[in-house]
């Protein structure tokens, strides 16, 4: 086992992979990569406790539940103090592979709106909205009137890919939130939801709204500013998180890799060593927190550095957030790439 979180689909892509690189050509979809260890760094959502604490005001604000962090962090800024905003899958905690708990049924039945990422990331939230019974519920699709990516076929892949590959991803790659651009389009679709479920506070949400997608232009400038300089830079991923990124910058998110088990076979470096140099590659990312022998020793393998670029799937609730690890992706790209 692995030790350390990696990633996603462990369940479903594990058995009998030992290795396999995937070149996808700066579009994919879904999520290739396993995940061991979903309990790392998962803290008692500390926006439960403080709903529970203030009962007298949260029967007067509307209840907005959020599925995970990039979509709390959202509606948290949208809706400042004006609603009371929870997360239903803990930051820390796998949301591509995310089960339902009986508090997300309570959470959901008690709500008066519901945002979700869409692009079918939140395969647990159909049959929990279902158990939860809510007809007042109010559903915001934070992906609303967003075109999705798609999968390109993989262009090399090992012999055993073939038959563990498996999109389930019907929808396009979910990755949406790691461009600011698409942010900014999720934050209007939500805004404008939460305006349709709550009209009292229009004011309030246009307001906060506003305030955030300037962050968000200015963040998007830095980016369009400081990654001119490295067009074309490609590199290779071991969370297929980053074709919106890729595409908004130009830049080429090559090859997503699933790293094994066990070891690494002399073939298998070979043919990650043969990729790298086929496509030039200068970057090698891994996750925050993320320290896994295998891909440290592969990474020497390869002559590249290995480093963390954030997916935010996992991180701090304020949302300010978004900016902070935003900014710290931009460092490591410009310094990668250079
Ligand atoms: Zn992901």
């Amino acid at each position: 086992m692995i030790p350390a979180r990696i990633g996603h689909k462990a369940s479903r892509q594990r058995s009998g992979i030992l290795f396999l690189i995937m070149l996808i050509l700066s579009i994919a979809t879904g999520c290739n990569q396993s995940n061991t260890s979903q309990t790392t760094n998962s803290p008692q959502s500390p926006l439960a406790q403080e709903a529970a604490s203030t009962p007298l005001a949260q029967s007067e604000k509307t209840k907005v539940v959020t599925t995970f962090l990039p979509i709390y962090l959202f509606t948290k800024a949208v809706a400042g103090d004006a609603a009371d905003v929870e997360i239903l899958v803990p930051p820390g905690t796998e949301i591509h592979e995310y089960q339902a708990t009986p508090s997300n049924i309570k959470a959901i039945a008690t709500a008066n709106v519901l945002v979700k990422n869409g692009l079918g990331l939140e395969e647990f939230l159909a049959d929990t909205i279902k158990n939860a019974q809510n007809p007042k519920l109010a559903e915001i699709d934070a992906s609303k009137s967003i075109k999705p990516l798609n999968e390109i076929s993989p262009v090399e892949k090992t012999a055993k890919e073939e038959k563990d590959h498996n999109y389930e991803h019907t929808e396009g790659n979910p990755h949406i939130w790691l461009d600011p651009v698409l942010a900014k389009q999720q934050v209007t679709n939500i805004r404008d939801g939460l305006i349709t479920a709550d009209p009292r506070n229009q004011a309030t949400y246009e307001a906060n709204a506003a305030t955030y997608i300037k962050e968000l232009e200015s963040l998007n400038m830095e980016f369009q500013q400081n990654l001119q300089k490295t067009p074309n830079c490609t590199f290779v991923t071991f969370h297929d998180a980053f074709p919106y990124l890729a595409q908004r910058y130009n830049l080429k998110q090559v090859a997503v890799v699933e790293i094994p088990e066990d070891q690494l076979s002399p073939a298998d470096v070979q043919n990650a060593v043969n990729v790298v140099k086929k496509y030039k590659v200068k970057a090698l990312f891994s996750e925050p927190g993320v320290d896994n022998k295998l891909l440290t020793s592969l990474s020497k393998d390869l002559k590249l550095t290995l480093r963390p670029l954030d997916s935010l799937e996992t991180g701090e609730t304020d949302p300010q957030y978004y900016f902070k690890a935003m900014k710290t992706n931009l460092q490591t790209l410009e310094t990668a790439c250079k």
